[in-house]
């Protein structure tokens, strides 16, 4: 697949077809291919020879995919950020970025570098000068650089080659059945996810529906504008959709043409994925996982009743084809099947590490050698633990860095977390270690939604019934010693739990 090839394709033979449509206004594969076109002659005559990545800030408008694929087409990498990141984050990232100039879809104020506006880019999207189609990008050139969050310290930006991109495409339209439809947008384009609707959509000459971040706080807004999108495939995190289960509208009456689920980001628990069958028993819900480090997600699995009705939370998937998962002990050696340990990717999606920061990329972009000495595979440590089951089927159980001590007990707050799930008044949860200034974890807090129909509120006996619920399905040294009710999980702006917020809450 050759993305720039398939959206140049769609724009000539059924250009008045619709790309993206947000509040924000609209385009058609033809006006995208002719703006960017202009866009990216003005960035070959007015951008550095040395082709740095460009900046592109903004929100979820037509401008910024104008943006990004005048980047692309004229041989520079891009580097989404959104309005929901904090300006000293945006300056700290476009320092690291280094480009003289940035293009801004909406008013910016930064002295890092000269802001190229809204008004401006229209001004030059009216001139009729298009670029000269050279030579198409490389495989190794790079597409993007998303920026990951990074829970502590500097962000760190991810490098996706048009290969990565490329290659991740092969696979992820034939999530949709390699046929073109309307997928939502929910992720902000500075997260990873938001690669999953915008590129397997243009890959596939589909529409983008885009729900921008003002709507996303507002749920009747929100469900009344998703309402009108005729929806075929829904890409957002899970937590998006409990949002939108807490409004009783949202369903399969309101919804007819909603095809797939495809989730990723974070965990899909059995409750969300039970919620949303309920609601739509014709869709399929599909589960996936992956980090911006490896472009998107590598793996996938349909939800089945089967599944449902399996002891252990739902599976992360198996690996798509192109991409080999290891999984690593604690001593360096690999793990037999069901053995836990780190989920090591490898394959054609891994980027070829962080943007101007060797350090980083060292440490966690490694060679492995599971096949003995003398074979070594480009691999990419996640981080995240897991065990892989003999049919390839992958799990997940949680964060290294969310594996705690307690009193020298090992837990993985994963899964008090999936346990607490188990309770059936309870329809989400985070588990939040509280630690003393040392570092050391003090003792465990769960924060728990209870189910609206519940009618289960914040006292001593309700905190009671969750301890003694859980005490029967894990040891009591990992029952939280705190039960905090509260009537919403607070989301991040990328749409997963906000455990920093809820830390803050302690
Ligand atoms: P990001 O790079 O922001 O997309 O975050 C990637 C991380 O999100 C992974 O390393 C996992 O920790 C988590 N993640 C992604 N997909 C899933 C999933 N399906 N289930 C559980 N965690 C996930």
């Amino acid at each position: 697949m050759n993305i720039l090839d398939n959206i140049r394709k769609t724009a000539e033979k059924t250009g008045s077809q619709l790309a993206f449509h947000s509040r924000d206004g609209s385009i058609t594969y033809h006006e995208l291919w002719e703006q960017s076109g202009r866009l990216a002659a003005w960035l070959n005559d007015h951008a550095d020879k040395d082709r740095r990545p460009v900046p592109v800030y903004g929100h979820k408008s037509p401008l910024m995919l104008v943006c990004f694929l005048a980047c692309t087409r004229s041989g520079r990498a891009y580097c989404p950020l959104d309005i929901n990141m904090p300006p000293e984050r945006i300056n700290e990232i476009i320092q690291t970025v280094g480009n003289r100039f940035i293009l801004a879809t909406r008013p910016l104020m930064t002295d890092q570098a000269e802001v190229v506006g809204p008004d401006e880019i229209r001004r030059i999207l009216q001139c009729d000068v298009q670029i000269e189609e050279t030579a198409s990008n490389k495989p190794e050139d790079v597409h993007y650089i998303i920026f990951t969050s990074g829970s502590t310290g500097k962000p760190k930006g991810v490098r996706i080659t048009t290969g990565n991109l490329n290659a991740y495409l092969d696979w992820s339209r034939t999530l949709v059945g390699n046929k073109s439809g309307v997928f939502l947008n929910q992720a902000p384009f500075s997260f990873d996810l938001s690669v999953m609707d915008l590129y397997t959509g243009l890959a596939t000459g589909s529409a983008i529906y885009a729900a921008d971040g003002d709507l996303q706080q507002d749920v009747p807004k929100l469900m009344s504008y998703l309402k009108k999108g005729s929806l075929q495939y829904w890409v957002s995190t899970p937590s998006f959709a409990d949002v939108c289960l807490s409004d009783p509208s949202f369903n399969s009456d309101s919804f007819p043409s909603l095809e797939s689920f495809l989730f990723c980001g974070e965990t899909l628990t059995k409750r969300t994925a039970g919620n949303l069958a309920k609601r739509f028993p014709d869709a399929e819900i599909i589960n996936t996982y992956g980090p911006t480090e490896c472009t998107v997600c590598v793996t996938s699995v349909r939800i089945t009743d089967e599944l449902m009705a399996d002891d252990r939370p739902l599976p992360i998937g198996r690996a798509k084809p192109g991409t080999e998962f290891y999984i690593m002990k604690e001593d360096g050696t690999f793990a037999g099947v069901g053995e836990p340990g780190e989920l090591i990717i490898t394959g054609d999606t891994v980027s070829p590490g962080y943007f101007r920061n060797p350090e980083k990329t060292a440490e966690v972009f490694v060679e492995i050698e599971p096949n003995g000495e003398n074979e070594k595979i480009y691999a990419y440590k996640t981080g995240d633990s897991g065990y892989m089951e003999a049919d390839g089927m992958l799990y997940y159980t949680g964060r290294i860095d969310h594996q705690i001590k307690l009193h020298g007990y090992r837990i993985e707050l994963g899964d008090i977390e999936s346990n607490l799930l188990k309770i059936s008044e309870i329809t989400g949860t985070a588990v939040i270690p509280e630690k003393n200034e040392d570092g050391i974890v003090k003792y465990l807090a769960a924060f728990v939604v209870p189910s609206a129909e519940s009618g289960m509120t914040d006292c001593y006996a309700n905190r009671k019934k969750i301890r003694t619920e859980l005490k029967k399905m894990i040891p009591s040294y990992m029952v939280p010693k705190k039960i905090c009710f509260i009537n919403e999980m607070p989301l991040t702006a990328n749409g997963k739990i906000n455990r920093k917020r809820l830390e803050e809450l302690l």
